[in-house]
């Protein structure tokens, strides 16, 4: 009888995300990396295209990235409802991450975070733009969101669906974009490379802020970043090893 009560539990436990061991482990370790690293701190939120189901990501439950495991891991569908929310509350600005995914088939992980170093580009007319190898994925530049221009006046939050279709038209085919007077979205084909686009945004955006009070700054070349970024994948899988090392458990 008790034996028939666990197992039923458990079953229901597993059912709530479905996802790969591996999936799981790696975005539960991507929360607290980009914590660690302090792209995140207590806001901001890291997801995962499903593995075996396209039509769904996995994301955790409204918390503090730093704080996340694995039983805080929800499945929500692409309209970023809930599949088993149990009276779990969730992140208000979930529809950032199910309309992108929505529009980009080559997309299997989004951040959104508020890094202070990215803000400064997003509220005036200078581009972030890539001045060091590991930034190349920056390209010729990340493109604005201007929440006014997709809401009027809000609360900055991407709290509708509306919204975060806006957004994604704003990020288009790119890798990243700011949001102005917000923070940032940044995409990739997996967890590993976006996590380590989100960490050196936030850096190459604090060393053009340097750069920038010093003189004029060498930026790369269109070529050069197009070339730099054939290494991006290679590059952050070695750090990525190191980072989720590093990250407490
Ligand atoms: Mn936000």
């Amino acid at each position: 009888m008790k034996r028939t009560m666990v197992s039923k539990q458990s079953v229901k436990r597993r059912s709530s995300v479905s996802g790969a061991p591996q999936l799981i482990e790696d975005l539960v370790a991507a929360n607290r990396i980009l914590a660690a690293q302090g792209v995140l701190d207590g806001f901001g939120h890291v997801s995962v295209r499903h593995d075996r189901h396209p039509a769904r990501y996995i994301m955790s439950r409204a918390r503090a990235p730093e704080l996340v495991t694995a039983d805080d891991l929800m499945e929500y569908d692409l309209d970023s409802n809930p599949r088993d929310a149990r009276g779990r509350s969730m992140y208000l600005e979930r529809f950032i991450h199910g309309e992108i995914y929505k529009v980009r088939p080559d997309v299997n992980a989004v951040v959104h975070h508020h890094s202070p170093s990215v803000i400064p580009f997003g509220v005036t007319p200078m581009p972030l733009r890539p001045l060091y190898h590991v930034s190349a994925f920056l390209g010729d530049g990340a493109p604005v969101f201007e929440i006014r221009n997709a809401g009027g006046m809000t609360d900055m939050l991407v709290r509708t669906p509306a919204l975060g279709r806006a957004l994604a038209q704003s990020l288009g085919g790119k890798p990243a974009a700011l949001m102005r007077g917000h923070g940032a979205v940044v995409v990739g084909p997996s967890l590993p490379v976006t996590v380590g686009r989100s960490i050196y945004m936030a850096i190459n955006a604090t060393l053009q802020a340097q750069a920038m009070a010093l003189g004029n700054v060498a930026y790369l070349d269109l070529e050069e970043a197009r070339l730099a970024g054939t290494h991006e994948a290679m590059g952050f899988e070695r750090s990525w090893e190191l980072w989720k090392r590093k990250a407490p458990k």
